[in-house]
């Protein structure tokens, strides 16, 4: 079977296309072809970039094409030119899409119908980033695969069984009734980083504790329990929460009052606290943690204020998320920050010793591929997944579609 993934964000858009024979491999395979484009709104110029497995490259620039026009130019590349796996669209046997928000109602991945669309429609005014482009991805597919099954992976379906006494905020009662609660994100990836933690770990997911600590640009803690997220530091938006590349995390909402009364306005206030702040906000340098990293061994005091408080709500957190499971047996390192930098993960375990919690330094230090890298006689395993949030979509459309199709 053979599957093609969409993963669009705000400003970028990832596909993928794997290719499965027989039933899903354990272990997740390399993409037969994968693409990434990047919108920068300033110069409305698109780069696209193309690798297939057998090593092919490419990369192009598209001068003030629209998103769907930019989007078709790059599937194209599927079936044509250097980068060619298939022979024609009619191979591809279904698409899988990244969609932020499934609210309430999706609290697993389903086969997109009109309803699913005008759901997905519906909740992008609790998603405007996302939703809009997700739909936008799965219409452009219509037209271009015709009635080519596809399937919605939401990232807030993992969350979906958090109990009310962690999903409610203490607002006004009326807010529970009008949607205003907490949803999460990340949801694909905190799941597949759970079910690699159980398989590393050659324990029953069902009897493990795990904090995964998503730490990429955007940045969510999730607690695991039973399989199942109990709690998680994202909130009714992906603003909440740990402090982020351009984002804040939580903040006293008495500021937001206080700038809306010193006349700053709803959209400045989005951009202050999405883009503005976070890494970025604080060190003036970059969302980056390397220039972060640099820039502090060059002796900027910033930059060095904006890796503390990093540390701080980090750990500050994760403390909340060790409440929330009463216990730990395992945290779970992943993304960006939390795949590579070592030294985040080393301050981070240095402040839960308290638990019994060793790290075995040389393996933090040299650590690739997934693995476990606490010492032997630590009481919490330490683990470093390379979460694979392509790989989860795919997977989730091959049984929804097996599914589907009562095999
Ligand atoms: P996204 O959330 O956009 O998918 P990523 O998961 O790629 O982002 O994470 C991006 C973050 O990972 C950036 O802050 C970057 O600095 C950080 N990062 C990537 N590689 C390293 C590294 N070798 N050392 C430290 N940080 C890294």
């Amino acid at each position: 079977m053979k599957i093609l993934v969409l993963n669009a964000g705000s400003s970028s858009q990832k596909s993928c296309l794997y290719s499965i024979r027989g039933t899903v491999p354990e272990q997740p395979p390399a993409p037969v072809w994968e693409a990434q484009i990047d919108w920068h709104s300033q110069d409305d110029v698109a780069t696209l970039f193309v690798k297939t497995e057998r090593g092919e490259k490419l990369a192009e620039k598209l001068h003030s094409a629209s998103r769907p026009e930019t989007l078709s130019h790059l599937l194209n590349m599927l079936w044509q030119g250097s980068t060619r796996v298939i022979q024609s669209p009619q191979e591809i046997d279904g698409v899988g899409h990244r969609v932020v928000h499934g609210g309430r109602a999706y609290r697993a991945s389903v086969v997109v119908t009109p309803a699913v669309k005008a759901a997905i429609a519906r909740l992008s005014s609790l998603a405007p980033a996302h939703n809009p482009a997700n739909l936008e991805g799965i219409e452009l597919m219509e037209q271009i695969l015709g009635n080519l099954p596809q399937v919605a992976v939401f990232d807030t379906a993992f969350h979906s069984h958090i109990p009310d006494v962690a999903a409610t905020y203490p607002g006004p009662y009326d807010w529970l009734e009008r949607g205003i609660r907490r949803y999460g994100f990340h949801g694909i990836s905190h799941q597949y980083c759970a079910s690699q933690a159980a398989r590393i770990l050659d324990r029953d997911l069902a009897e493990l504790r795990l904090i995964v600590c998503h730490l990429g640009n955007g940045c969510s803690l999730t607690a695991i329990e039973n399989g199942r997220s109990i709690d998680t530091t994202m909130g009714f938006t992906p603003l909440d929460g740990l402090m982020m590349g351009t984002r804040s995390g939580a903040v006293d909402p008495g500021i937001l009052i206080h700038l809306m009364r010193q006349g700053y306005s709803a959209d400045e206030l989005d951009r202050l606290l999405n883009r503005e702040s976070g890494l970025k906000g604080i060190s003036g340098i970059s969302h980056d943690l390397r220039e972060i990293e640099r820039a502090i061994e060059r002796g900027n005091k910033r930059a060095k204020l904006a890796l503390d408080i990093y540390l701080h709500r980090l750990k500050s957190c994760l403390g909340a998320m060790l409440m929330s499971l009463g216990g730990v047996d395992a945290i779970v390192f992943t993304a960006g920050i939390g795949e590579h930098s070592a030294f985040v993960r080393a301050a981070t375990c240095e402040a839960l010793g308290f638990l019994g919690l060793k790290l075995d330094l040389a393996k933090n230090e040299n650590c690739t591929g997934d693995r476990d890298i606490a010492t032997a006689e630590s009481a919490v395993r330490v683990l470093v997944i390379h979460t694979q949030e392509d790989w989860a979509i795919a997977r989730d459309c091959w049984h929804c579609l097996k599914g589907s199709s009562g095999s």
